[in-house]
């Protein structure tokens, strides 16, 4: 730690991860230089918070796109440490790798400045469910009467926590690829990866590098890489990973458990792989009905965070009460009301197509509103496995043709409602629309199958938007839109 002092380091970006970094390392001594490319109202009020502690602030700096000044801005500095927004071609990064610059994101930052007697790190990424695993974890190990907390990539800094004074006996950590990826010293306890499919190539460059990245969890785990059985290629990550001696793969699934396999057997979770008891060849942990909801993808996510705590020796009942006092965050497939039958779903976080199968997937006749930024998506595999369930459709946002498109390719019978509009307004227009194509008994679902910030500023307006509407049309007011 005390490494720091005196050095001159650059930290890359402003925002949630940008400002606690250069706080700590400023901390530590060190002589700080943020840079972000961006000179709006927000940044300013991050420099104006920066600049007492003696921290410079470069807002709008042509040295972070311009390779030629960002060999000249490099001069003399001895670390850089990364927020998610840059890209590993950032022409700052890519002048750095010639001067040898070492670039840590801030969880190596953590890594590294955490104390000699640091709880250990139970880790978990995905392309979809880290934040509710992690969730789930941190819930089983308070049942367990550990000290612990869900940290990381979920909102709360691991350097925050790394400096405090709170002692912990063990973390629960979400980890993105984009931390993965700057964050190579780092040496888990146990990690997991719950799944892999297209997200985020614009930054990872292809999809082998992004599962490359996310594969980085498991490097160095000392206790259990924890795979999805339903999609091989999280197994291949464990097999490419350098683990400690007697680190063991440990598989996850739906069905029943192999050997070293966490599964399910008649509506029972059940631990084939830590059974402490060697007359008994699987341990009970808990019963589908106590995963809040019951939807498949979240018994892979309940069944993921059971074995990373059964990991860290957590005993059963301590799964079953941790998994019963878990409560989901918003907008992940959370129930809004029933309005004249139907049942209204705010599925908002799913910002990707693979998360909106999930969702799509738990129910039966659907009325489905969905649109947005499709970063680069295709729809033709959604929309295919989702045809027969689809009662209607109504699209808004940016890039709702695309859905349109597969939509009249697979599903010419379903009805679709383009709204063909992408101002915030467009939300309650789309739960009237979706209202009108819905039967007692149906679902309406949005899971937009796409990022939000095309209408509004994260999924979370996006879902309250949702609600409010939804709201709206319960108590039978009109809203002008
Ligand atoms: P993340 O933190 O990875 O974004 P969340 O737990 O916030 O994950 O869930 C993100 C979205 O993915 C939600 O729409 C949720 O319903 C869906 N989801 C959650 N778990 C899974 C899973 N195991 N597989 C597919 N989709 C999932």
């Amino acid at each position: 730690v005390s490494d720091l002092a005196g050095r001159q380091v650059i930290v890359a970006g402003l925002g949630v991860s940008g400002v606690p970094a250069a706080r700590a390392l400023r901390g530590l001594g060190a002589s700080v230089t943020v840079v972000n490319g961006s000179d709006g109202e927000a940044q300013r009020a991050q420099a104006a918070e920066l600049e007492p502690l003696g921290i410079t602030v470069r807002l709008g700096d042509g040295a972070v796109s311009d390779s030629g000044s960002a060999a000249g801005l490099l001069e003399g500095t001895e670390l850089i440490v990364t927020t998610p927004g840059w890209k590993p071609t950032s022409p700052l990064f890519l002048a750095a790798a010639e001067a040898n610059v070492p670039i840590w994101g801030d969880v190596e930052l953590a890594w590294r400045l955490r104390g000699e007697d640091a709880p250990p790190w139970l880790a978990v990424t995905g392309t979809n469910g880290k934040t509710t695993t992690v969730r789930m974890l941190a819930a089983i190990l308070e049942a367990a009467g550990l000290r612990t907390a869900a940290v990381g990539n979920i909102g709360v800094s691991l350097l925050d926590i790394v400096l405090g004074d709170e002692p912990y006996d063990v973390l629960a950590v979400e980890l993105s690829s984009y931390q993965l990826h700057w964050a190579p010293s780092l040496r888990a306890h146990s990690g997991a990866v719950l799944n892999l499919a297209p997200d985020h190539l614009d930054w990872h460059g292809s999809m082998a590098a992004y599962a490359a990245d996310k594969g980085r969890i498991y490097e160095g785990n000392q206790v259990a890489c924890v795979y999805n059985v339903a999609d091989p290629a999280t197994e291949d990550l464990v097999r490419a990973a350098d683990v400690e001696e007697g680190c063991r793969a440990i598989g996850f699934t739906l069905g029943t458990p192999g050997p070293s396999q966490l599964g399910v057997v008649e509506n029972i979770l059940v631990d084939r792989a830590f059974v402490a008891d060697r007359q008994k060849q699987a341990q009970e942990l808990a019963e589908v009905s106590d995963v809040n909801p019951p939807a498949p993808h979240n018994i892979a996510n309940a069944l993921a965070a059971a074995a990373l705590a059964r990991s860290f020796g957590v005993p059963p009942k301590a799964v079953r009460d941790g998994l019963r006092a878990f409560r989901p965050d918003p907008h992940r497939v959370e129930h809004v009301a029933d309005v004249d039958g139907v049942a209204y779903i705010d599925d908002s976080k799913a910002t990707n197509t693979h998360a909106a199968e999930a969702s799509l997937g738990a129910y039966e006749h659907i009325v489905w509103i969905a649109g947005g930024l499709a970063k680069g998506a295709t729809f033709d595999e959604l929309v295919l496995t989702a045809a027969k369930r689809l009662r209607g459709v109504v699209l808004i946002g940016a890039d709702r043709a695309l859905i349109r498109e597969a939509l009249a390719r697979h599903a010419a019978d379903v009805p679709v409602v383009d709204l063909d509009r992408t101002d915030t307004g467009a939300m309650a227009a789309a739960v009237r629309e979706a209202a009108r194509l819905a039967r007692p008994g149906d679902t309406v679902l949005m899971a937009p199958a796409c990022a939000s910030m095309d209408m509004f500023i994260n999924y979370n307006k996006r879902g309250d938007a949702f609600a409010a509407a939804v709201q709206d049309l319960a108590s039978g007011r009109v809203p002008d839109d």
